[in-house]
């Protein structure tokens, strides 16, 4: 390692060594190359490219969305003695100028610019007549589309390679799926750059999916584990975080609300409070989160299921970034998947988008429903190779049983044949289990050869074998009536009994008090 890089890491940085691969990137993009960094959140990016930045000579000019993220880094170099600026639409215009003004005298290391100031005709003249010593991309997973944090301009910024082709690129992005590495690639045209890809493990992250019941009692029992902790809790809507973070306050908790929803200034007030106060939990939607650099997260719960793998790894990579023990906690019902069947159904989006959607929507589903280790299955998403038995995941902590549920699967899949696949679980639940109520009887269901013959198992037990048959693709959920659930072709063999059909034991309530206890 060259000293001149050592040394400003210790001097500068107060560090004692690179973590990582750090060391190879930062001699890498100094040296001129470029590069595509793939490292989870608090991996340590920021480093890699500021370190170049001082390494050569000029100013680096450093593309980042967040308006948020950028003051807090500019602070943190500032108090290293860095000579950082950011310009960006919360500058009047005065304070804009001076900061021009230091770039073309480089009276500037970093330069921290967002995409849709970059672009402007005015701000590329300016750097017409900048020594740039490199450009960095940071969060580069929004130049994809398919990405839930896309940015437009992101795609424009192949421009700074076509006009100064001699300056280096160095783009990060903790986001790196295979679909999403490629579209990096090819959106930023770096097929040249040396890629560096570090493992996404997050060893101090334990991932647990509780199958859901009663959602507001398994989060409130999930925080009594948690108390005085700081935390985020995702729901899908608006209403929803409204709804919880009253009832968590109701009961104590220290919770405030976050979604687009809130005006700028009770949003910035609320992310405040979360960053500088201990023991906040807030409860957002995914508008929060994105460049939080809040060391101390203890855990990350989701009510609702994320869009995605890899939107559920952004999301729980904001607990633990300190390296301590922290938790990941997931809440999963049926309702959640046929939910998300019917916004991807429902969308706007093209068919090939749409399929792509759904693709994503099955590898998620496949994880809360995996048996086999969490963190194996996590890390497979994104083509990392885990040996599993992690030994700090629900499932190895207590391996799930497994049951022969063939025989109640074929009469649930005949039940909602028999009843024209025009209802939802908890109707056939009740059909199944001889329920004698006024839907049953409206519809004559009483009389059907389904009716009662499932009053061996309880209607929980029911719900989870209703969830992993929509999982498995044996049943779908039909979105003009809503969550009726219709046979596929998949479920064929199963009738004809072809088939054998292994399903998840989902832990009942003192086995997870127990797994609670334990760990
Ligand atoms: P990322 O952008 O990848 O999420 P950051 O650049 O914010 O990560 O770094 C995460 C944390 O790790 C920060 O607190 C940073 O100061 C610290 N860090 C980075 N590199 C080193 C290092 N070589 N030695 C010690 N701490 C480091
Ligand atoms: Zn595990």
């Amino acid at each position: 390692m060259p000293s001149a890089a050592l040394d400003t890491l210790r001097h500068v940085f107060g560090y004692d060594r690179f973590r990582g691969e750090q060391g190879q990137i930062v001699e890498h993009v100094t040296g001129g190359g470029d590069a595509l960094v793939l490292m989870p959140t608090g991996g340590g990016k920021s480093l890699c490219y500021q370190l170049p930045a001082l390494l050569r000579a000029g100013t680096a000019i450093v593309v980042s969305p967040l308006i948020a993220l950028m003051q807090d880094q500019v602070e943190a170099l500032r108090q290293l003695g860095v000579r950082a600026a950011f310009l960006n639409s919360s500058l009047d215009a005065r304070s804009a100028a001076q900061v021009e003004q230091q770039l073309v005298d480089d009276g500037l290391d970093l330069l921290y610019v967002a995409p849709e100031r970059l672009l402007t005709a005015r701000f590329l003249a300016l750097l017409e007549r900048t020594q740039i010593a490199l450009f960095a991309i940071d969060e580069a997973h929004c130049v994809s589309q398919w990405g839930h944090d896309f940015r437009p301009e992101y795609r424009q910024l192949t421009l700074l390679h076509e006009r100064w082709p001699q300056v280096p690129r160095i783009a990060l992005t903790a986001t790196a799926d295979a679909p999403t590495r490629r579209e990096i690639v090819e959106r930023l045209a770096l097929e040249d750059a040396r890629q560096f890809v570090s493992s996404f493990d997050r060893p101090n992250i334990r991932y647990n999916v509780a199958a859901k019941h009663n959602s507001r009692r398994q989060l409130l029992d999930f925080l009594e584990g948690h108390a005085n902790a700081s935390g985020i809790v995702y729901c899908l809507s608006r209403r929803k975080v409204e709804a919880t973070a009253e009832l968590l306050v109701e009961q104590g908790v220290n919770a405030l609300p976050y979604h687009a929803g809130l005006d700028a200034a009770t949003r910035a007030t609320h992310q405040r409070r979360f960053l500088h106060e201990d023991g906040i939990v807030m409860v957002a939607t995914i508008a929060f989160g994105m460049g939080i650099d809040k060391p101390d997260v203890r855990f990350v719960a989701h009510l609702d299921l994320p869009k995605s793998l890899e939107g559920y790894y952004q999301e729980t990579g904001r607990a633990g970034r300190d390296g301590e023990a922290s938790e990941a906690w997931l809440a999963y019902g049926l309702g959640d998947a046929v939910l998300l069947r019917k916004m991807i159904a429902e969308g706007e989006a093209s068919e090939e988008r749409k399929r792509l959607e759904n693709a994503k929507l099955d590898a998620l589903i496949g994880y809360c429903e995996s048996t086999g280790c969490r963190r194996q299955s996590l890390l497979a998403y994104f083509g990392e190779a885990h040996g599993g038995g992690c030994g700090h995941c629900d499932n190895c902590l207590l391996p799930p049983r497994v049951w022969d549920a063939t025989e109640a699967a074929r009469k649930a899949l005949s039940c909602a044949y028999r009843t024209g696949q025009r209802f939802g679980a908890a109707h056939l639940i009740d059909v199944l289990r001889g329920a004698d109520n006024a839907k049953v009887r409206q519809f004559g269901h009483h009389t059907v050869s389904t009716y009662g013959i499932g009053s061996e198992l309880d209607a929980s037990r029911w719900r989870s074998v209703f969830r992993q048959l929509v999982a498995a693709g044996l049943l779908e959920a039909d979105f003009d009536s809503f969550g009726a659930l219709r046979l596929t072709q998949a479920a064929t063999p199963l009738l004809r009994g072809e088939h054998q059909l292994h399903l998840r034991e989902d832990p009942n309530k003192r086995e997870r008090t127990r797994r609670r206890n334990d760990t």
